[in-house]
């Protein structure tokens, strides 16, 4: 079995509906299940804490970046198997980028779409082939494609991309897509997304 690394992101609050939470627990059962580690934010609350806590007791082995600064503010979680501690938010992202194999993006606010973005934005311009899959809880996910569709449809992104995004409604559905798209010789979409064609 290939113990690929797999990076959640996710929210550092649990939202208000409790399929969020049984979400995160889905996805570190798959883990577990799949032999797979886990590399995420290191903090303590919310889906974060809970994505990690449930991997860590399942035996999947966890690794957690934090920058110094969010140490008090996002309480690391307990007993993980490794804890980083970065300088800062860019140090976060670039070491969460190059240890993990593909990204798993649970719901959350803001942050959790900033580092989403960033990661599908370097496979698309061809920085990294570690593919980015959205487990889309309860349609959560649906206005961010709306989102990208009303790029495409203003001429802004080409069709393929869109078209090649990873989606679904399961956890096990979503790793089994990302782990083709990873094992896939070519990029999850390619570098024209950025060109001017
Ligand atoms: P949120 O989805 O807003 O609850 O945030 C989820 C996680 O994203 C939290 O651990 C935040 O610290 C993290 N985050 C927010 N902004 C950034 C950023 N610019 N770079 C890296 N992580 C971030």
């Amino acid at each position: 079995m290939t113990e690929f690394k797999v990076c959640v992101f996710c929210g550092s609050r649990s939202g208000n509906n409790p399929a969020y939470t049984d979400a995160a627990h889905a996805v570190a059962q798959e883990l577990a299940s799949r032999g797979m580690q886990l590399v995420f934010g290191g903090g303590g609350t919310g889906l974060m804490g809970e994505t990690a806590r449930t991997a860590l007791d399942l035996g999947v082995s966890v690794t957690g970046i934090i920058p110094t600064f969010l140490i008090n503010q996002e309480t690391p979680v307990e007993d993980l198997s490794e804890l980083l501690v970065v300088a800062d938010m860019h140090e976060r992202k670039a070491k969460m980028a190059e240890l993990s194999d593909m990204f798993v993006v649970l719901p959350g606010g803001i942050g959790t779409m900033e580092e989403a973005c960033e990661m599908i934005t370097g496979n698309w311009i061809g920085l990294y082939n570690k593919p980015v899959g959205f487990l889309n809880v309860n349609g959560f996910f649906d206005s961010f494609f709306a989102f990208l569709k009303d790029a495409v449809d203003a001429g802004f992104m080409p069709v393929p991309c869109y078209e090649r995004a990873i989606v679904d409604n399961t956890a096990a559905g979503l790793l089994d897509k990302l782990v083709s798209a990873r094992c896939a010789p070519e990029l999850p979409c390619n570098a024209d997304c950025f060109g001017h064609k």
